[in-house]
């Protein structure tokens, strides 16, 4: 595999970072240790332990019981965005306990703290949107999302099929992914590392707990049907929404996609390459932007990944205004709806066969494909 290193800097990145730090010094505020951040996370954790309660020791009915687990799926979603994926980019605190204390609540919820940090925090943010790196963009033979990925006649479509089966992620990190991870680690180039004593005890008791909450415990209580019945609904909201706000940030038909180019040449700066990978959207919406942990911010939190997200939207306003000062282009949907079309589009144009635009059929996909993928045609 390429190894991928970036170009050097042009002082468009020492020069943001010099107006984030003197953002922090002017108003004195903390960068991570935000007191907004302790009572969400008490709120987020209470509505979960809540409906976890309701679902397995008081509801009797079907639709109580599915409008719980539903309720389950977005909790459990918020907690992934808003505590998880600060604590694991050691944005929560300046205490490292803290901030493994808040990334292990992934562990609790069935996936690993330790493979979310090596492929999130290790490969995603550096590589963003470079297949054969950034795993974020993977999805085996399933679907096509960057458009130096080869092509399914499946593929076609993508843009339908694919929403439902992102609900069965959580399934599959759950029961099969981090397993093969392990398994596989120190083989290939981005493998695990080598797991100490207390990562495997993280791994180990986190699945444990898991398994107990979601199976063991509620199968005293309720028949074997009911139990899974509920498990797939959870795990189906929370993937969809899960996948869908990352979605957002990457598989847009604003970002680019860069190949994993066979020597250095051409790969430009790090953060300009952050630019041209991620996009916001709906940046004006408060509740939005709660209630997801900040990620409608993508681009600043891939800039500053480890600057607490309630800081995200002033930090957006420079980090707009020195794009607009060095010529960088910055990217952002005004809405959550616009994001979503735009990767319903993209899903669509890269299902669309390369191999079949050929002559003849150039100018019918003309409309729908990028300058990216006009550039791939075969020439005529
Ligand atoms: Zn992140």
């Amino acid at each position: 595999m390429n190894r991928i290193t970036f170009g050097a800097g042009d002082g468009f990145h020492s020069l943001l970072r010099a107006r984030v730090h003197a953002y922090f010094e002017s108003t004195g505020l903390d960068r991570r240790d935000s007191v907004a951040m302790v009572v969400k996370s008490a709120v987020i954790l209470g509505g979960f332990v809540l409906t976890y309660v309701l679902l397995v020791f008081e509801v009797t009915t079907w639709p109580g019981a599915l409008a719980l687990s539903a309720c389950l799926g977005l909790a459990i979603a918020a907690i992934g965005f808003n505590i998880q994926h600060d604590g694991g980019h050691g944005a929560y605190s300046r205490h490292r306990w803290i901030n493994k204390a808040a990334a292990i609540t992934l562990d609790l919820l069935g996936g690993s703290s330790l493979i979310w940090a090596h492929k999130h925090n290790g490969l995603h943010h550096t590589f963003t949107n470079i297949p054969g790196h950034d795993d974020d963009i993977n999805l085996g033979l399933i679907g096509r999302l960057s458009p130096h990925q080869p092509h399914r006649w499946w593929h076609r479509w993508q843009h339908l099929y694919l929403w439902p089966l992102y609900g069965m992620l959580p399934i599959k990190w759950q029961f099969f992914d981090d397993f093969a991870d392990l398994a596989g680690r120190g083989r290939g180039d981005h493998s695990l590392p080598r797991l100490t004593p207390a990562d495997w005890l993280v791994f180990v008791g986190g699945k444990v707990i898991f398994f107990s909450l979601a199976f063991a415990l509620p199968l005293q209580r309720h028949s074997f049907a009911a139990v899974i019945g509920c498990y797939v609904v959870t795990a189906m909201v929370q993937g969809i929404v899960l996948s869908v706000v990352f979605q957002l940030a990457h598989c847009v038909e604003e970002a680019d996609f860069p190949a994993a180019a066979a020597s250095n040449a051409g790969m430009g700066p790090w953060a300009n390459h952050q630019l041209a990978t991620t996009v916001d959207f709906s940046r004006s919406n408060g509740l939005l932007s709660w209630l997801l942990g900040g990620l409608n911010f993508q681009v600043e939190h891939h800039l500053f990944p480890r600057i607490c997200h309630v800081h995200y939207p002033q930090l957006s306003a420079i980090v707009e205004q020195t794009c607009r000062d060095c010529g960088v282009p910055f990217r952002s949907h005004p809405s959550f709806l616009a994001g979503v079309v735009s990767h319903y589009r993209w899903l669509r144009r890269m299902g669309q066969d390369p191999a079949a635009a050929g002559p003849r059929a150039l100018p019918v996909l003309l409309p729908v494909l990028g300058e990216k993928e006009i550039a791939l045609l075969p020439s005529r």
